[in-house]
This record gives structure tokens, C-alpha cells and sequence, in this order.
């Protein structure tokens, strides 16, 4: 079995197909390689020896590999002209992680190996250049302490131990930059960092290369397990199974004097999706300097520049002087990046975030992927692409991740709002929307506060968990690719970086402004679209479906097979749902109307009256509010199908439960407390989900299901004399029998018929009845002969396949999915193998006989990206999902159906 792959001067053993075996870096490395970008030769040891690493160990590992290791190396020391573990003319190597997917930051990188007490030295000769040799070597001592010797802050508000060391050499020089340093601090500094490296871990650094090269390789393999990629591949639902490759590629420096540098730049905005190519670089840095967001980094491009510099309110005159960009000062190596990412872009048809070093004057590109972007970049960019001849209709719809559309759909600032908003600062708008949250400084903090915004100097993968909880993310320092920007945009959630206005005192948990001073749990706003940070809590307003959003939405419904529905309980969301392009509802939860103030208590009356009689006049007090409120979901869904289930939930969750109400409700009607006490009681019940709810209401309580159908069938007489074509479907919910839906059937009939005689007019509608019951859809065969259509209730149907209760399942799906008994929450995402058996059995049973059945679902899965491709292949007619879902419905049936 091969397990090692090179690429370099032009070859490589592995291709961008290779990306499960080699990772994305490293199989886009060989691409790379392959089509003749210039990429510093290496190795990839494949994400399987990860997984054997894991059961083997380091020692047998290491001897699995070491013959092919060690072939690659020198094949690299061919081509550079140069040998690793040579005292004369050191090859030195970088050591990177990279899985299938790309995990910002979640794993851990060691540069410049290779160099010791003895090969510094040649370095510095060869290259005539002794404090670069210097700061290469500290630098190295630097991350191998770290990630393979384990020198790591103890906690929060300790800092790294190695920068706390140059902190005090700094003072003791009374210096403030790190370029500020001597070789003779630099040299001083490797020998403190090895003595504390000695102190702290008892173990010494490996002068032998080998010895650095086999630490830093299975240090790699190790962050596949370390706490931060683990959370994020939680987060994202990667399996730890696929492991991690090992990158090994011939060190480029780009901190080698005036004429290198490096930087990262996407062929496209990541944050807008709009087609400029940009990016940021700096001048005399190793790679790491601009990500980190310690040195402020300066633009690629011209026009960039120019953006940035009105954004930071920097004049022309000291933009060029002090902050050109790469175009202007280093015109050539800008042509030749500009026409690889061109190349690179229309290669793999997809934006391209790139890593780049220029040593000594020559261009290396270290890395490229498929650019992270926020989901309107996301959507921008695919149908830019399509409009470009770069990619199929198809291919499109494909390139939108559905769950990302989410991010659309969250409101924006209201204009007016904002325009009374007092701006207090300015940042870098490093990932676009709006957030309003009390400031927290602390990432473990964030969630203590139901809104936070996270204002950090700058963020570093330790704070991932506060970043995901917080509305939004501030940071002072920092640019447009920090690792704050960066994640952020991954993430979807508003970011601004670079703020330098802000100090941030992160012990007395204060931020200052221009001489005001803010504290932790103060509101504050951020609009990540422009950068703009203002004071207090700025109002927002609902999104709306525009723009090449609107295109995409179109292009889906061209290929989606499935229909769209909503729930929705108010002629508000109905409307909200239509505009977002709903074809009807799938579910009105008729209860949701009964918790108004003024309906709760016709409610409580009925419920509490001891007599057919005295539930009938509290249900006539409730018929015309009914009836208003379907009259608006009918105008609201003009010619499409709605859906109305009848009262489903058991009554005890409309009584009051706490004294005083009790009494208020029995003064009301005028009864006694004691009398509303054993009504409550008596509704208790041990497991009120199982217990009287759904159709076993309205069959005890046959008038509740006359007055519901007498409201719908009212209704929807009124509207249709105003000229809506109103298509009423009354739903029998938590059916297990034949005989309760016939029995209910009979009801709605009956009530029908008379509301028809009365109005001497008559409107065609449906009954049906949902499958939510596991025994529902074992008989769909027989329910069918009656039903008109099925609507499956998923919601109940894996409660009680599962025998979870819904309301408390809380407690231990958590831990069921971090030991791997589940791998997704049932109640999100439908458990194909066991609810989605009888969903298959309902839908065939059912439609065995009657062949033209028409079938729903309208539980939360509805909206779930991957339950609605699971209910496109079970051919079933429509998905019903929360209004604001609707749009992610739509795309996700598209996707299911190509
Ligand atoms: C269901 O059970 O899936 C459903 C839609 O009904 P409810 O959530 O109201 O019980
Ligand atoms: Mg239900």
C-alpha cells in the first residue's frame, strides 16, 4: 500500500481526486503541481496512516513509512539542491496538517524543521543573512515547543509562554517590535526558550532533523484529536474517522529581507461574493505573521488599497507611502499571482482562497482550496459563475449549501434605525450582517448572555466555541483574512476586525473608545456589511427574497420535483412564507390562536364547564376568532392548499397552574377555587404526550371538532365571496385507528353539510389525517380507503418510534451523540433506518390502495435539508416547513431531485 505521495517541479503521484486519501491541501498540492504552478516540492503522508496511527503508535508508525519517507525527502533535496540533515547546506521542511475538509487553524503547523545549533549556522552563510537564519531557528524552537513539546498557556489569561519570554527581553531592551530584535537577542532568545522548554516539560529539544522530522509528523496526527478540532469537527458533523494527511514541503521563506513576503488572497470577495480578486500581504513576514492579525497587513491590489484605506479614513498620500499595495511595489510578482489565480480559479471552477510566499524575489504558491465565504458570497458566486459559462444549472444549485442560506434569512438593519444610530467606531467589515449583543470579553463567557457580541484584541482558535455562541464578533487588531475574519465568515456570523480605536482592558472587562468607556454587558451593534459599530441596540427588520437570491430560488424550482409548504399559524407568516415562495400550507397548529389573552379565556371556559352545553357556549365565543384568523391564511394562500390540523395538544397545557390565576379564572366564572383546582387536577396526567390529546379529544369532545370545521368552512365561504380561491383540508391529528378517523370524518361531514344548508352554498374541501403514530402508518392501507391525503408528523412518529419523549430528551441526546449511539438528532434530522421504514411502509401501503394519495410531511424535518432528500426518494408530494425554511426547502429539493 503506498502511503507517502510527492508532488514538486511539475509532477505529482496524486490528483484533486485524491482528497479523501490526501486531504485537500495536499491533493490540491499535486494538482497544483500537475498543471504547473510553481509549489515548493514535498510529500503527503495519507489521512489513512492517521487512523493506523491510532492504533499503532509512534515507534510502528514510524517504521510503517520510513523507507518512503525517507525516498521523498531526498527527491526534495534534489529538487531544491539541497539536503535535509546536512550541516552545510540544510534543506529545511514545513510540517502541516490537512484533512478532507479545510479546519481553519484547528490543527497544528511546524516550520522551518530542520534547523539546530550547527545547520543555523550554514543558513546564515549561505544566505549571507545571519538574523533571518536567527529568527528562522527561533521561530522553529518557538512552534516545535508548542505543538510538539506541548508549551502551551496553562489557561485564559496566561500568555504563550515563549511570547512572555520576548516580552521581558523587550523590556529589558527597551524595545517594542519584534523586528526590533538583534541576532544577538535572537540567539538569546533561542536559549531561553530552550531552557524554559527544558524547565516546563523536562525534555529537550531534538537537535537530530529525523528525530524533529518523526515529532512533528505524529504531533499532527495528534491535533486530529486535540479539543479544538474536535469541537469544530463536532460542530460540522466530520467523522473522526477520516483522519487527517501530513503536508511535508521544502521551506520558502518569506521573511528573507525586502524582497519577499507573503500573504493569502481569494480570487473572489469571500465576504460579498463580488468578482474582484484580493487579499492581503506583508512585506519581510512568515506565513503565520498575517494570519495571526499581530502586524497590520497591506492590500494586493491597487483598488483594494484604496477600499481600505477610505474604510480606516487613511489619506492617499500616507496609504502609498505607508501602506501600498502588492501591485504597486512589486508590479511583476502581482502579474504573475494575478494570472496563477486566474489559472487556479478556472481550473477548479470554483473561488480559490490561496496561500503565497516570495522569497528572494520568486513567487511560491504554498496552498490553494475552495475559498470559505459567507452564504450571500456563497450564492453570489454560483450565479455569477453560471452567468460566466464557468459552471451548469445545475452545478449552481449544487455549490449552495442549503443550511448556509440561513444566513439570508436572519433580519438586516432597519434603514431608519440605523440612520439615528451613533456610529462609535470603525472597523474592517470582515463578514457581513447585523448584530446586537452586551459585550463580552471572555470566549468561555459568551454563554452566560442570550445575546453577546465578543470584543477580543484578536481572536485565536481557543475562542471557536464563544465565537459560534456570540451574535457577532469584535476585534481590534487584525485584517480582512484574520483568523476572526476567516472563521467567521465559515460560520456565517458578523464579524468586524481591526477595529484600532478600540482598547480593550481585558482584566477590569472594559472597552474604550475615544475616551468613553464601555463595560462588559453593555449593548452595543455591529453591521458587518460596512464595518460600522454603533452604540446601544439598533432595530432589524425581516430579510427579503431579492437579487441574485431571487435567481437561484427561480433556477431550483426548475429542477425540484417536490412541492414547498409551510407551517404556519397566523395570516403573518402565511404571508412571510408566500413571499418566500411557499406553495401552500402544510400545517396550521390551530392551538397556537387559543394563547391570546382574550382567546385563552374562552378557552379555559370551555375546558372547565361540566356540560356539553357550557362547552358549547364557550366555543361559540371562540368560533368567530377562529374564523378571522383563517380567513387571513386563506387570502394569504390564495389558490394553494391549506391545511388546518384540529386541537391537538392535551387541555391540561391550557389551565392555569399557579394559584392566583386559578383564583383570577374562578372569579371570572364565577365559580369556585376549589372547582377550578379539581378541574386542573384532574387533567393532570403521567405522560400528557401519550395521553388525551389529538383526535382523542375531539372524539370525547365531538362539539370542539364542529366548531373548528364550522370556523374553516366559514371561513372559507367568506373569503371566496370576496374572490379568493380558498382550498381548505382539515387534518385529523395522532390517528392509530381506522375507526377515529371515520368517526371524526363523520363529525366534519355532518357539521358540513349544515353549514352548507345554511349558507346555501357549499365549497369543495379535503379530510385527511396525519401519520404520526407508529401503528398509523403499519395500516396506512386501511386508513387510506377513507383519508384523502397523509401528512406525516414526524415529530411524533420518532418520539414514539423511539419511545423519546420529546420535551425531555434533552437530557441525554447530548451524550448519545458524542458516544456515538446516534449520530444526528432524530428530531432534526429523520432517522432514515427506523422512522424513515415507516414513513416507506405508510406511503406504499397507503398508496397501494388509492394510487393518487396525496402525501405531506409537516414535522421540523420539513425544513431539514437532508430529510427533505430522503422524502423526495420516498416520492412523496410536498414538504411543510417553518416560513423562514422555506427558501432552504426549496434549494435542498433542487439538490435532491439532480
Ligand atoms: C408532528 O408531530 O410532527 C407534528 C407536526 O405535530 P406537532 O409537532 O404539533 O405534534
Ligand atoms: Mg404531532
Amino acid at each position: 500500500k503506498k502511503r507517502v505521495f510527492n508532488f514538486g517541479d511539475r509532477k505529482a503521484d496524486g490528483d484533486a481526486k485524491f482528497r479523501n486519501l490526501l486531504g485537500g491541501k495536499g491533493a490540491n498540492l499535486a494538482e497544483m503541481s500537475r498543471i504547473g504552478v510553481p509549489v515548493p516540492p514535498g510529500f503527503t503522508i495519507t489521512t489513512e496512516v492517521c487512523t493506523e496511527y491510532n492504533t499503532l503508535g509512534k515507534e510502528e508508525t514510524v517504521q510503517l513509512i520510513k523507507e518512503e519517507v525517507l525516498s521523498s525527502v531526498d527527491n526534495i533535496g534534489g529538487i531544491m539542491g539541497a539536503e535535509f540533515g546536512s550541516d552545510e547546506n540544510p534543506l529545511l521542511l514545513s510540517v502541516r496538517s490537512g484533512a478532507r475538509v479545510s479546519m481553519p487553524g484547528m490543527m497544528d503547523t511546524v516550520l522551518n524543521l530542520g534547523l539546530n545549533d550547527r545547520s543555523v549556522e550554514a543558513v546564515a552563510a549561505r544566505t549571507n543573512n545571519e538574523r533571518f537564519a536567527w529568527d528562522s531557528y527561533r521561530r522553529f524552537v518557538q512552534m516545535y515547543g508548542g505543538v510538539v513539546m506541548g508549551m502551551k498557556p496553562g489557561s485564559k489569561e496566561e500568555i504563550d509562554p515563549f511570547e512572555a519570554i520576548m516580552e521581558e527581553l523587550k523590556e529589558e531592551r527597551e524595545i517594542e517590535l519584534d523586528t526590533d530584535f538583534t541576532t544577538e537577542d535572537l540567539k538569546l532568545l533561542v536559549q531561553r526558550f530552550k531552557e524554559a522548554i527544558k524547565l516546563k516539560t523536562g525534555n529537550t529539544l531534538p537537535e537530530d532533523p529525523w528525530e524533529q522530522l518523526w515529532g512533528a509528523v505524529m504531533a499532527v496526527f495528534d491535533s486530529w484529536n486535540g479539543d479544538r478540532a474536535v469541537y469544530y469537527r463536532t460542530m460540522h458533523g466530520y467523522p473522526a474517522n477520516w483522519g487527517t494527511a501530513v503536508n511535508v514541503q521544502a521551506m520558502v521563506f518569506g521573511n528573507m529581507g525586502e524582497n519577499s513576503g507573503t500573504g493569502v488572497c481569494f480570487t473572489r470577495d469571500a465576504g460579498t461574493g463580488e468578482n474582484v480578486f484580493n487579499g492581503e500581504y506583508l512585506i519581510n513576514a512568515q506565513g503565520e505573521d498575517v494570519v495571526a492579525g499581530v502586524r497590520t497587513p497591506q492590500q494586493i491590489t491597487k483598488l483594494g488599497s484604496e477600499r481600505w484605506a477610505e474604510l480606516a479614513r487613511i489619506t492617499e498620500e500616507e496609504r502609498r507611502n505607508k501602506y501600498p499595495s502588492l501591485e504597486e511595489i512589486m508590479p511583476e510578482i502581482y502579474k504573475e499571482l494575478f494570472e496563477y489565480q486566474r489559472m487556479l480559479e478556472t481550473h477548479y471552477r470554483n473561488m480559490q482562497d490561496m496561500e503565497f510566499t516570495i522569497q528572494n524575489g520568486k513567487l511560491w504558491i504554498l496552498q490553494t482550496r475552495n475559498g470559505k465565504r459567507t452564504g450571500a458570497a456563497m450564492v453570489k458566486i454560483a450565479m455569477d459563475m453560471l452567468k460566466e459559462g464557468l459552471i451548469s444549472q445545475q452545478e449552481a444549485i449544487l455549490r449552495v449549501d442549503p443550511v448556509k442560506l440561513d444566513e439570508l434569512l436572519h433580519p438586516v438593519f432597519d434603514t431608519k434605525a440605523i440612520k439615528k444610530a451613533k456610529v462609535i467606531a470603525q472597523g474592517l467589515p470582515a463578514s457581513p450582517g447585523a448584530a446586537t449583543g452586551q459585550i463580552v470579553f471572555h470566549s468561555d463567557e459568551v454563554e452566560k448572555f442570550k445575546n453577546a457580541i465578543l470584543v477580543r484584541l484578536e481572536t485565536s482558535p481557543e475562542d471557536l466555541e464563544g465565537m459560534h455562541l456570540a451574535n457577532g464578533i469584535l476585534t481590534a487588531r487584525g485584517g480582512m483574512t484574520s483568523h476572526a475574519a476567516v472563521v467567521a465568515r465559515g460560520m456565517g456570523k458578523c464579524c468586524i476586525s481591526g477595529a484600532g480605536a478600540l482598547k480593550i482592558n481585558y482584566k477590569e472587562r472594559t472597552l474604550t473608545i475615544e475616551g468613553r468607556e464601555y463595560h462588559e454587558g453593555d449593548w452595543i451593534s455591529l453591521n458587518g456589511s460596512t464595518g460600522n459599530i454603533f452604540e446601544g441596540k439598533v432595530a432589524t427588520k425581516e430579510p427579503e427574497l431579492t437579487g441574485e437570491f431571487a435567481d437561484l430560488m427561480k433556477l431550483s424550482d426548475k429542477f425540484r420535483t417536490l412541492r414547498i409548504r409551510t407551517n404556519a399559524d397566523t395570516p403573518k407568516d402565511a404571508l412571510a412564507a408566500r413571499n418566500f415562495g411557499a406553495q401552500g400550507i402544510g400545517l396550521t397548529r390551530t392551538e397556537h390562536m387559543f394563547f391570546e389573552v382574550d382567546r385563552i379565556k374562552a378557552m379555559r371556559e370551555m375546558i372547565l364547564a361540566s356540560t356539553t352545553k357550557g362547552r358549547r357556549r364557550a366555543l361559540d365565543v371562540l368560533l368567530p376568532m377562529q374564523r378571522s384568523d383563517f380567513e387571513g391564511i386563506f387570502e394569504a394562500m390564495d389558490g394553494f392548499g391549506v391545511t388546518i390540523r384540529l386541537l391537538d395538544p392535551p387541555l391540561h397545557e391550557f389551565v392555569p397552574h399557579q394559584l392566583t390565576t386559578q383564583k383570577e379564572l374562578a372569579d371570572d366564572l364565577h365559580i369556585s377555587l376549589e372547582a377550578v383546582k379539581t378541574k386542573v387536577a384532574e387533567l393532570e396526567e403521567f405522560n400528557p404526550m401519550l395521553g388525551h390529546r389529538g383526535c382523542r379529544l375531539g372524539i370525547t369532545y365531538p362539539e370542539i371538532t364542529e366548531m373548528q370545521t364550522r370556523a374553516i368552512l366559514e371561513a372559507a365561504l367568506n373569503v371566496q365571496a370576496r374572490g379568493v380561491i380558498a382550498r381548505p383540508e382539515i387534518m385529523v391529528p395522532l390517528v392509530g385507528t381506522l375507526k377515529e378517523f371515520t368517526l371524526q370524518k363523520q363529525v366534519i361531514q355532518e357539521t358540513a353539510e349544515q353549514v352548507f344548508r345554511e349558507r346555501k352554498e357549499r365549497i369543495s374541501f379535503k379530510i385527511g389525517t396525519m401519520i404520526e403514530v407508529p401503528r398509523a402508518a403499519l395500516i396506512a392501507d386501511r386508513i387510506a380507503t377513507e383519508a384523502e391525503f397523509f401528512s406525516f408528523g414526524t415529530n411524533d412518529l420518532t418520539q414514539m418510534t423511539f419511545g423519546y419523549s420529546r420535551d425531555d430528551a434533552g437530557k441525554f441526546l447530548p451524550i448519545y451523540l458524542k458516544q456515538g449511539i446516534l449520530n444526528a438528532d432524530p428530531f432534526e434530522t429523520i432517522d432514515q433506518k427506523g422512522v424513515g421504514t415507516l414513513m416507506r411502509i405508510g406511503v406504499g401501503r397507503g398508496r397501494e390502495v388509492k394510487p393518487s394519495l396525496k402525501i405531506g410531511i409537516c414535522g421540523e424535518h420539513g425544513g431539514d435539508p437532508e430529510s427533505v432528500e430522503f422524502c423526495n426518494t420516498l416520492g412523496i408530494d410536498y414538504v411543510s416547513c417553518s416560513p423562514f425554511r422555506v427558501p432552504i426547502a426549496r434549494i435542498a429539493a433542487a439538490q435532491a431531485a439532480i
